[in-house]
Formats: structure tokens, sequence, C-alpha cells
């Protein structure tokens, strides 16, 4: 029996994650949940799973929660604040950990996690976007084992051979991750003018969170994921390359020295990726509904747009700069994205509140976990100050 804790259990990853364990009770016991503020979401999640713990993240809705609970009869033991996620993540009530928090709000819950020696499951690529090598780190020290969430990561880690192998003496050319090209693919920089957040979170293939979701229209997902497989699979830059895959079949793929190409293919569900992870190595049913490819009956690729969507060519750069230039990335990108979400800034200064934010502040090796803070905070402000002089100049202009 495996012993999960879930953190963003609220999310759609954790509606995923939750649907699987519900199909297995003979395998799998929910033992923590946590969430943010969504009090009335996490208590009916109690009521159904009965974990040992429940943390609501905000203290402000510690005693809601609990009323809640009572209200429910549910006796589960009830914590809040950032001390309450990490013994959720870190405490003997669970051997695996799925972090689904969003953003750099799950960075510490997921370190903790690595270093208990959970098995983690990782679908919070914030968190190795902004500390790669500290996770890794945790990771050692902890001995458990990482297992990717992401679809295109977790399609690789089927395609390769078993743990983190060295890449070139596993004569592995290249990464290629596949991008939907969410759904703005084809359109220029003059159509984006007036997008609306509706608009960008309307993705056509996924259902996800609204940070992800305009993460994918801009293309910064991707180039977080390029990231996120630079350190999950030691891989350096140049043999990662996205390819734009509109039907999203195919999640990902690795190609051999000898001309092999692997792939790995699904109808577009997050519950494959969570089932594998989860059971791994064994395989469980996921509820998806199995491939059709006579139905689908064509595969289409092509390259993705630089120029139209700037977000992966800023996060190959901050890549390549090192240290905590991911991490003002990443911290930059999370404002930006909540100041368009907000209705303050418009979609195509996401883009340009990154560039503005990575130019201007150096970057530095991100040796500890306070120099990350240190930087995530710094480009916090930095951003914040930089969408107020956009945003001014866009009502400036307006008519
Ligand atoms: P979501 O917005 O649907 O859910 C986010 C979860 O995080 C919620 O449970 C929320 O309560 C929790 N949360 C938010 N802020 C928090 C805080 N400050 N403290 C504690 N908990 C907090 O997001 P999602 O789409 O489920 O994405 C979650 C993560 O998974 C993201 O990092 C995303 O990039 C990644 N991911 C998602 C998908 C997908 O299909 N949704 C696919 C791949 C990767
Ligand atoms: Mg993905």
């Amino acid at each position: 029996m495996k012993r999960i804790a879930v953190l963003g259990a609220t999310g759609s990853i954790g509606a995923s994650t939750l649907d699987i364990v519900a199909r297995h009770p003979d395998r799998f016991r929910v033992t923590a949940l946590a969430a943010h503020r969504n009090v009335t979401a996490l208590a009916d999640l109690c009521a159904r799973f009965r974990p040992e713990l429940a943390v609501i993240a905000d203290p402000a809705c510690e005693s809601e929660l609990r009323a809640r609970l009572t209200e429910a009869g549910v006796t589960c033991r009830v914590a809040a604040g950032p001390a309450a996620l990490i013994e959720a993540a870190a405490g003997t009530h669970c051997d695996t950990v799925v972090a689904a928090i969003v953003g750099a709000a799950g960075l510490e819950s997921t370190l903790a996690a690595a270093r208990a020696g959970k098995r983690l499951l990782l679908a919070n690529k914030e968190a190795i976007v902004m500390a790669g090598p500290l996770l890794l780190a945790a990771l050692a020290e902890g001995g458990g084992e990482l297992l990717p969430l992401d679809s295109e990561h977790n399609a690789v880690f089927q395609c390769l051979p078993g743990g983190r192998p060295n890449l070139a003496a596993a004569g592995v050319r290249r990464i290629l991750l596949t991008a939907s090209g969410g759904p703005f693919r084809g359109l220029k920089a003059s159509d984006l003018v007036e997008v609306t957040p509706e608009r960008a979170c309307a993705h056509p293939n996924w259902r996800m969170g609204r940070k992800i979701s305009v993460d994918s229209a801009t293309l910064m997902n991707k180039g977080l994921e390029v990231i996120e497989a630079h350190y999950l699979f030691d891989a350096p830059a140049e043999r990662i390359e996205v390819v734009v895959h509109p039907q999203s079949i195919v999640h990902s793929l690795v190609e051999y020295v000898d001309g092999s190409v692997l792939a790995q293919l699904g109808n577009p569900d997050m519950r494959t990726a969570i089932a594998c992870a989860l059971a791994w190595p064994e395989r469980v049913e996921a509820g998806v509904t199995p491939l059709d490819l006579l139905k689908i009956a064509r595969l289409d690729f092509e390259a993705p747009d630089l120029a139209t969507f700037r977000c992966l060519d800023l996060a190959y750069r901050a890549l390549a700069a090192g240290g905590t230039a991911t991490a003002i990335l990443n911290a930059a990108n999370e404002e930006a994205v909540a100041a368009f979400l907000d209705g303050r800034l418009p979609f195509l200064a996401i883009p340009e509140t990154i560039e503005r934010c990575l130019a201007g502040l150096g970057a530095t090796a991100a040796i500890d976990l306070a120099t990350v803070l240190d930087a995530d905070l710094t480009a916090r402000r930095d951003a914040q100050r930089i969408i107020a002089t956009l945003s001014a100049r866009t009502h400036k202009s307006a008519p």
C-alpha cells in the first residue's frame, strides 16, 4: 500500500491524482491533503479520502476548515501555514508525495519531500526551474526517487533506459519535447494585442489551472519544461529541442545515435502520466480513453514560432546564463502572468516584463535556498515595477 500526500489537492493535477487513487483503494491510500485557501473543496476531499492530516496553507482559513471537518464528522489532524506544508511533505505518514502546488509556493515543500527520501512525483515544475541543483542535491541526500508528472517529462522518462542515465553513454542524441502550440498557435503579434485571460486559458487540448494555461499560451510553459528536462535528465540545452505538435498525442520523444526515435503516445489526459508515476514500475488502469489511431489519422509537427512567442527563447537564455537566472525568469513570469490574469497587463507585455527583469538583474550562483529565495523576491519586486510602467504605457496609449 502506497501512502500518499497530495500537495495542491484542490487543483487540476490534484483532482486527476485523486481520481487514480480512488480507482485503486487496494494500492493507494491518501494520508495527507494540502491546499491554499479553498476550504470547501479541501473539506470535501477530506470527507471522501479520510487523510490523517489536512493542511491549509493560509492560516486565516484554519478555523473555518476545522469547523467544516467537525461538521462533516472528519477527525483528521488539521494544520496551517508553511511549516504544516513541510510536515505534509516530509512527515512519517507518507512514502509518496505528489508535488502539485502551482508556482514558487511549492518550492520548500518539494525540497522537503526530496530531503526526506520520499518518492517524489513532481508536477510543480517551477520548483525545479528555480532551484534545480538544490532539488537534485536534496534527492541525493534523501535517497528517494523523482518521477516526473509533467506529461512530456513522463514521456521522456518512459523512453529512456531506467533511472537517470548518462545520456551520452546511453546513446541519446536529442530529447524532443512536444508542444501543442497553445490556443494562439499560428497567430502573429499583431493578432495578440487585445487577448483576454479567457481566451488565453481556453487551451485546445488540456484542461489545466489558469497559470499553466497562460504559460501554454505564451510558450513559457515549454520554456520552463526545457529547463525542467535539463535538470531531470542531466541534458545539455543543445540536446533539448521543442517541436510543435498540435494534436498533443505524442507527448515527447528521445532520439538515439543509431537513428531510433522512441516516443510515448496517448490521449491528452494527465491521468496517464500520474498513474504511470504512482504505480511505477507497474501499470494500473487510469480511466483514460484508449488511443484510436485510425480516428486520429494524422499527426502534425512544425517548428515553434520563436519570433511571436518570445518566452521560449527567454527560457533558453536564462538556462544558458545559469545560477539564479532561471529563478528570476520564473519569478518575473509568475508576476507577469498574475498581472495579465488580473487585467493589469497586456498579453504581449508578459515576455517584455521577463526580458527587462532578466536584463536588469545579475544572476549569481544558486548556492543555497536563501540565495534562490532572495533572487525570487528581488525579481518579483523588479517585475512589479516594470509591470506598473508597462501598464501605465498601455493606458496612456488607449484612445
Ligand atoms: P491549479 O491552479 O489547478 O492548482 C494549484 C493547486 O496549488 C491548488 O490545489 C491550490 O490550492 C494550490 N496552491 C496554490 N497556491 C498555493 C500556496 N501558496 N500554498 C499552498 N498551495 C497552493 O494548478 P494545476 O494546473 O493543478 O498545476 C499544478 C502544478 O502542476 C503547476 O506547477 C503546473 O505547472 C503543473 N502541471 C500541471 C498540469 C496540468 O495539466 N494541470 C500539467 C503539467 C504540469
Ligand atoms: Mg507539460
